[in-house]
């Protein structure tokens, strides 16, 4: 079996920390190497991410915080950057995150390249820096070549590693990872898995991240209906094949997004084992 890591986002209300204290108590026995905390854009003083880096941390989870660039100045970052130190992180997940709806500045730092480069001179190599991969693209990029140009500047600017967006066709995987080392980049690229328990949600997310869910898939989703049992034997079977896949092709790893919830998760882990 690979390392494997899981995401959290942080919570915001009671009913939110209850989910996620139940969650943590259920995936540590699953033994992560790591777990990161995701970051909402819109400045520090919006986001609950350094709390929940500091419980899970004091729980002994080694917790790494996810920093964005979007919407933040320089000096929000280094903030952040300090506080996170000395909380006791030592591994980052660097993005530029995407303008929240009705926020107007798109920040200081544009890109994640420029984020990498701002953490490493003020930071030196303190942290191990993760940023995005897309095996899909990302869906603003101009085309998959450019979009690949700009991973490869965001390593050259001092990423470690780097964990992708969650894909369903493990071929975009391997071929995207092909194509990065035709460029003499050597970094681990770490697949992201997203479970898939609740299937409307994640044709949603992938609507507005541009993962693609093969027609087969859908249409055995769509002809489950309402047969939650079903959905989610079925999503943990298929996700669980798929990182087979690709620990067998390679994979250094897996990361798991969680949505805070151990159950889709578990589920997929024991197909792989
Ligand atoms: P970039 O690498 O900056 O790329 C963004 C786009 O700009 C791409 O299309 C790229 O091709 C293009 N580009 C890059 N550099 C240049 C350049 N120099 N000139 C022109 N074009 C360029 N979002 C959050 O808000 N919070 C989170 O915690 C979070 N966690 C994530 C974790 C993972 C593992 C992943 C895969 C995504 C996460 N996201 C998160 C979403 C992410 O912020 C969005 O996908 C965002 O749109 C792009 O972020 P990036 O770091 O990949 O951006």
């Amino acid at each position: 079996m690979v390392p494997i890591s899981f995401e959290f986002y942080p919570p915001k209300t009671a009913e939110q920390h209850a989910q996620l204290d139940r969650t943590v108590a259920k995936l540590r026995d699953a033994g992560p190497d790591y777990v990161s905390v995701t970051f909402g854009a819109g400045g520090s003083t919006l986001s609950h991410t350094p709390e929940t880096i500091q419980k899970l941390r004091t729980g002994g989870l080694d917790a790494a915080p996810h920093i964005t660039c979007m919407g933040g100045s320089r000096e929000e970052i280094r903030g952040l950057l300090k506080l996170y130190r000395a909380l006791g992180a030592k591994r980052l997940v660097a993005l530029r995150g995407d303008l929240p709806s009705g926020m107007v500045s798109a920040g200081e730092l544009r890109y994640a390249d420029e984020l990498v480069r701002f953490i490493r001179e003020e930071t030196g190599d303190h942290f191990h820096v993760e940023v995005a991969a897309y095996p899909e693209m990302h869906p603003q990029a101009r085309d998959s070549q450019a979009d690949l140009r700009n991973f490869v500047g965001k390593v050259r600017a001092g990423a470690n590693g780097a964990i992708t967006q969650y894909f369903y066709n493990a071929d975009a995987y391997f071929r995207f990872v092909d194509d990065v080392r035709k460029q003499g980049i050597d970094i681990p690229i770490v697949p992201g898995v997203m479970p898939i328990a609740n299937f409307s949600q994640i044709r949603r997310f992938s609507d507005l991240c541009g993962a693609e869910i093969p027609r087969w898939i859908t249409q055995r989703m769509l002809a489950y209906a309402d047969d939650a049992d079903s959905i989610r034997a079925f999503g943990a079977e298929v996700v669980g094949q798929l990182c087979r896949r690709l620990v067998d092709g390679g994979a250094p790893s897996l990361h798991f997004y969680t949505l805070n919830l151990s159950k889709p998760t578990l589920n997929v882990l024991s197909h792989l084992r």
